[in-house]
This record gives structure tokens, C-alpha cells and sequence, in this order.
């Protein structure tokens, strides 16, 4: 299988406020095309590191490529230290100067002179047009190796690769072509998980599994590589198949999708409606169920009921009530749930009352404890948690705790 190299340049990306997502796209990319990424670099407008950055590369990968600092200023240093560690002399395109002139022109600006840098283009090299933006590309043979100069912005970039770059690698690529599924897992720690799964993963070398913990959920990586798309799909049906059947319900999302993408397909094809009411969580499951494209269909109201007199007055939830259990109870979470399915006519209502903390917790009412309350027109009923973590956190796993409730009961 041949290897790539990527090289990210730019200082930005060297600071905490940018980060190199290029690589990740370009990576699944070449994955897809049967190519390993072995190596990837990130350098800043720095061309002492860019220099010897390319240098090491071309030691040891048939393919580079690079993104970024193809622009017009002085810090935009790709074309000129690929030209000079490439020995080929900077060749001005007029045509490409008229795309830019052009380009400027219909937007009513003047060209500057430093836009002419970049109709620059190293001797023999083919620059590839840039149909979102002024910095064109370079594609370079040098011997046996493939060089490809991407800009920087994604929108750029990514055309840029479809339409010229990835034409190029399909010759070269192997005779291998990898797949990748996504399985998702919620309710079950990544140990529980493993111990159910790797007897089935173990036995197989292809596909590859990798298990991640991601913030409340466990995701199952599969990549199969095979002769033809259609192969590397098979062997990923045999052992999803088989990791399906051993984790059951627990698995909410076959293709990658979110929590909430899952929810709102089930109850659009059932023809269910859903209403929240929030306290702990501010809002954040119904922002979650909202997330999703077309939930109108589904998700009528959103209540966030944070006082107790609020609770009364928008829920419904007797004041006698929160006196008696206090508001972070299985009571109070029952009645609220109750309170929005009637108040807004849903198929199903589903609360949360809890403490988020920092503050706020006592011996008996520890601070991540939560209830979630589910009311349909055939039952009422509550669920206990006890959940880890710091304020955001356990308002995360709260809501999530909130979706997947509502998931196993009612759209199974
Ligand atoms: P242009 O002249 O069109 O800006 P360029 O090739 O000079 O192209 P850069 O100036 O290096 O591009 O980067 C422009 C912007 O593109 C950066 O501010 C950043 O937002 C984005 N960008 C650059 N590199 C990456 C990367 N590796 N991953 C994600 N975004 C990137």
C-alpha cells in the first residue's frame, strides 16, 4: 500500500486557537483511496522548519501533501521553499495573473501588486485553478514522487483535492480500497464493552477495531480494506453483525449517527411528537433534539422550568408537591414530565430536575444527582442517576442520560 505524507503549514495552527482538521479530511480521503498517511507534520511560516520539513519527506514518502500559506503576503512561504528545495526556478502564468486581475476586478477591487506572487509557479510544475478563492495549487512529479501544494482554507482545499489531486493518486493508489463504520454504544462503560466484544474483534486482522471513550458514549471503529468497496463492505457487515448481536439495544446508531440524529428518525417514522421539561440542564436537550434538521416534525415545546414557582406555573407540579420532596425528586421529575405532555399535547414528555452543582448538594442530595421523569399516555416513571464529573459535565450526561431513556422506551 503506498504511503502519504501531509504537512500542514502555518503558524496559526501552532497556536490554541486553530486546529489542523486539513490532515483528518485528507487522511480519510486517502484511507478511502487505499493510501496510509505515515507521517504528518505541522509547521509554522518558518522556512528554515518548512525546508527541512519537505526534505525529510521526499526521503521517505512517494506522496506530499501540503496545505496552506499559499497566499500573497510575505509569511506565505510554501511556493518559494518547495521551488528552492526542488531546484526549479519560480515561473510567472499570465494566465493565472489574469484569473486573479479578473477575479479582484468583478468584485470591484484593485488588485495589489503582492497577488502577483502568487501566479508564481515552480518551472514544469501544473498549478490547479482555485475555484473558491484566489491561491491556486501546485502539482508537482519529482521522480517517483507526487507533490501537491493545497491551500489552506477547507473550502478551498477540499475542492481542490476532489477535482485535481485525487484523479492523480487513483492510479497510484493500492489495489486496496478501505471502509470505515462507526458503531455507537451508550449505557456501558469501554471495559464492558471490551469484554463482550473482543472475543469476536480478536479473531479478526480485517477489519481493524478500535474502541474510544468520547464524552458519554463508546464508539466501535471498524476499517476493512479489500480488492473492490463492495469486499471491504462484506467484512464489515460479518463482524458488525456479530458485535450488534452481542451488544443489543445498547448500540443506538449503526452509521455514525448522534443521539439525537437516532431519536428523531424513530419517532418521524413512528409518527410520535416529544416535549422537555428542564431544569438542571437549562434547555440543553431540547437544543439537542432542535440540532437536528426537520425536528419540527417531531419536537413540539421546550420548557425550562429552573424556580419551583415556575415548575407551578409552567408544569403544573403542585406547590404541595415540592414542599413535601423538595424539587429534585422522583415526584417533582414524574409530575413535570407529566405537566409538558398535557400542557403541549406530545406523544411523550420527558423532564429532568438535579443538582449540577458546584454547589448545592447536601448528604442526602449529592451534587450529580439527577431524575429523569418519562410520561407517555400509558405509564409515568422515573430514573435515578448519580452522576460524575464537574457542572457542564453532569448537565451533558445528564441530558444524554434523558435521550437515552426516552430511546429505549418508547422507539425501540
Ligand atoms: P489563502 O491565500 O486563500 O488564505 P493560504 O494557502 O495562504 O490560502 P493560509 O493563509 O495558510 O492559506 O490559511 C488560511 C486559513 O485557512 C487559516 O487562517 C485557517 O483558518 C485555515 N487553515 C489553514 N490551514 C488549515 C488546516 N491545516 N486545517 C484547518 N484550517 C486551516
Amino acid at each position: 500500500m503506498p504511503n502519504a505524507e501531509i504537512i500542514a503549514i502555518g503558524s496559526e495552527l501552532l497556536t490554541p486557537f486553530r486546529s489542523d482538521t486539513n490532515s483528518l479530511w485528507l487522511t480519510g480521503e486517502l484511507n478511502a483511496l487505499g493510501i496510509t498517511v505515515r507521517q504528518k507534520s505541522i509547521v509554522g511560516d518558518d522556512e528554515q522548519c518548512l525546508e527541512e520539513s519537505l526534505r525529510d519527506a521526499l526521503k521517505r514518502s512517494p506522496i506530499i501533501i501540503s496545505t496552506g500559506g499559499l497566499g500573497p503576503t510575505e509569511d506565505d512561504i510554501t511556493r518559494k521553499v518547495f521551488a528552492r528545495v526542488l531546484k526549479r526556478p519560480l515561473v510567472l502564468h499570465h494566465d493565472i495573473l489574469d484569473r486573479i486581475r479578473h477575479l479582484f476586478e468583478s468584485r470591484g477591487m484593485k488588485m495589489s501588486s503582492n497577488n502577483e506572487r502568487q501566479a508564481l509557479i515552480p518551472r514544469d510544475a501544473e498549478p490547479m485553478t482555485n475555484h473558491h478563492g484566489t491561491a491556486p495549487g501546485i502539482l508537482i512529479h519529482e521522480g517517483d514522487c507526487l507533490i501537491a501544494m493545497l491551500p489552506g482554507p477547507p473550502r478551498e482545499m477540499k475542492p481542490m483535492f476532489t477535482s485535481y489531486v485525487r484523479p492523480v493518486l487513483e492510479p497510484l493508489a493500492g489495489n486496496l480500497r478501505m471502509r470505515t463504520r462507526m458503531l455507537r454504544v451508550s449505557g456501558m462503560g469501554e471495559s464492558q464493552v471490551d469484554s463482550l466484544i473482543s472475543p469476536i474483534y480478536m479473531r479478526y486482522n480485517n477489519p481493524v477495531t478500535t474502541i474510544l471513550f468520547n464524552n458519554t458514549e463508546v464508539e466501535l471503529h471498524f476499517t476493512a480494506s479489500a480488492p473492490t468497496e463492495g469486499e471491504a463492505e462484506k467484512l464489515l457487515d460479518e463482524v458488525c453483525f456479530k458485535v450488534e448481536e452481542a451488544l443489543g439495544e445498547n448500540i443506538f446508531s449503526h452509521r455514525g449517527e448522534t443521539l439525537e440524529e437516532i431519536i428523531g428518525l424513530r419517532l418521524t417514522v413512528k409518527g410520535y411528537t416529544i416535549a422537555t421539561a428542564e431544569s438542571c440542564t437549562g434547555g440543553l436537550i431540547a437544543k439537542r433534539l432542535t440540532d437536528v434538521p426537520g425536528s419540527s416534525k417531531y419536537f413540539l415545546e421546550g420548557v425550562v422550568a429552573y424556580s419551583n414557582e415556575a415548575k407551578t406555573r409552567l408544569l403544573d407540579v403542585p406547590e404541595a408537591l415540592i414542599a413535601e420532596h423538595g424539587a429534585v425528586s422522583p415526584e417533582v421529575a414524574e409530575a413535570m414530565a407529566v405537566g409538558i405532555k398535557e400542557r403541549s399535547g406530545a406523544t411523550f414528555g420527558v423532564s429532568v430536575t438535579g443538582i449540577a452543582g458546584p454547589d448545592g448538594g447536601t448528604e442526602e442530595k449529592p451534587v450529580g444527582l439527577v431524575y429523569v421523569g418519562l410520561a407517555s399516555d400509558f405509564h409515568v416513571k422515573h430514573r435515578k442517576f448519580i452522576l460524575p464529573g464537574d457542572r457542564e459535565r453532569i448537565r451533558f450526561l445528564t441530558s444524554q442520560a434523558a435521550l437515552d431513556l426516552v430511546r429505549r422506551n418508547y422507539l425501540l
